[in-house]
């Protein structure tokens, strides 16, 4: 079959590999008919999170059920389906407390030398390097999808892949950043980064009732969708600062909430990327920065942009002082995606018209390029392995 695979960073090629097969009981295959490409997987295929061997990408992905292990109860041959990113085996300490992304059966690899910061297992995650399982990922015709019986959603030919397949990852994330953050209704919410989860996640708080969206990124072209789409007002950090016009329009106090959907590839300043040097980082903590300082004093910083290296300078002092909550962390889809589903089912949110770039798994190199670069208005971009 044929499958964008990782060699090294910048390199992503379309590949034939070997078919996927089933290994455990409760193994299905699924023929993908759409994937998705997210900000995650450009930390893999810039650098940030270390892949050695050759990996199958993707984990945002749907499709059809190919075949199916003798244990599978609630699926079978034929049934449609969306696949949750984190994998989970659903019977563990954590998937019993609906923390999937921390089962302890999908990732026992991820046991290091003692003293090492991997030295907690959890945490399976299709095409996320060996980190995260070494699991082979959905941008290929066919995956595998293990523990079968709990992480796969049925979904009604009602809808098409584009209506639904942001179930998988973005819209669950952009629903979590929004729930960590306390929003009941009448709040004003600050989303930094207008990349697919930011927007999702304007959306998410407008739908929870927020008085206000303030959405700040460097991209006009992404600021424009998110005062189009998300009818969210908007701050280019190249021209205002944010925390200062945040203050400025919310009585000098700050945002309710801030949002960070951008993680550790934010832009830099100079005296960041020196300071990044001189502390021997790969990263930075710059949105972050930015939210500890939009939001107001006692109020939440809700962080679903990934960050995966230690980092000096943390800004303790002002945390403490502000008195913010923060909640970090992979979005538990499969604790959401339920009621997420019953939102795209009565309308209440609409997912498809972020996506700017539809094209053939073959062209995998090319879509890696533009949504990296953020070149030709590049949003979202859905692959077909069938087309
Ligand atoms: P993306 O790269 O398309 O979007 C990031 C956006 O941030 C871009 O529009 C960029 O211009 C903007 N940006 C860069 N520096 C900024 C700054 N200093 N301030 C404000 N905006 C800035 O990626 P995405 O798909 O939207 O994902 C966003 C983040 O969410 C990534 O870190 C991704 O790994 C993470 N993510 C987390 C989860 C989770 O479960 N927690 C799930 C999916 C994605
Ligand atoms: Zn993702
Ligand atoms: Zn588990």
């Amino acid at each position: 079959m044929k499958a964008a695979v990782f060699h090294f960073p910048g390199r992503i090629s379309v590949d034939n590999v070997p078919d996927p097969r089933l290994h455990h009981l409760e193994d299905v295959i699924v023929r993908v008919t759409a994937t998705a490409i997210c900000g995650s997987d450009l930390h893999i295929y810039n650098g940030f999170t270390p892949q050695v061997k050759p990996m199958i990408m993707g984990h945002e992905f749907m499709g059809i059920v190919e075949d199916v292990g003798p244990g599978v109860t609630r699926l079978k041959k034929g049934d449609r389906v969306v696949v949750p990113f984190p994998i989970a085996c659903g019977g563990c300490f954590f998937c019993n407390h609906h923390l999937p992304g921390h089962c302890e059966n999908s990732n026992p690899s991820k046991y290091g030398p003692e003293g090492s910061l991997l030295k907690e297992k959890g945490g399976g995650m299709f095409g996320y390097t060996d980190l995260y399982g070494g699991y082979d990922g959905g941008q290929a015709e066919y995956v595998r999808v293990p523990f079968a019986n709990f992480g796969p959603r049925i979904i009604s030919s009602d809808y098409s892949d584009e209506e639904v397949l942001f179930l998988t990852d973005i819209f669950p994330t952009g629903f979590s950043a929004v729930e960590w953050g306390g929003v009941k209704g009448g709040e004003t919410v600050a989303v930094f980064g207008c990349g697919p989860v930011g927007l999702m996640a304007q959306k998410v708080a407008w739908a929870r009732g927020a008085a206000r969206v303030i959405a700040v990124d460097i991209e006009d072209y992404r600021l424009e969708m998110a005062r189009n789409v998300c009818k969210s007002e908007t701050i280019n950090l190249h021209d205002q600062d944010p925390a200062e016009t945040i203050r400025e329009l919310t009585h000098g106090r700050g945002a309710d909430v801030c949002i960070d959907a951008v993680g550790q590839e934010a832009e830099r300043s100079l005296w960041d990327k020196i300071a990044n040097i001189v502390h021997l980082q790969v990263g930075s903590l710059n949105a972050l920065r930015m939210c500890l300082s939009a939001v107001r004093r006692g109020g939440i910083v809700s962080v679903v942009g990934v960050y995966a290296v230690p980092y000096d300078n943390f800004p303790l002092g002002q945390i403490f002082d502000k008195g913010i909550s923060m909640r970090f962390g992979q979005a538990p889809v499969h604790a959401c995606i339920d009621d997420l589903i019953q939102w795209v089912e009565s309308k209440k949110i609409r997912l498809d018209d972020i996506i700017t770039h539809r094209v053939p798994l073959t062209d995998a190199a090319h879509a890696y390029d533009i949504f990296n670069k953020k070149k030709d208005g590049c949003v979202k971009v859905v692959m077909y392995p069938g087309s």
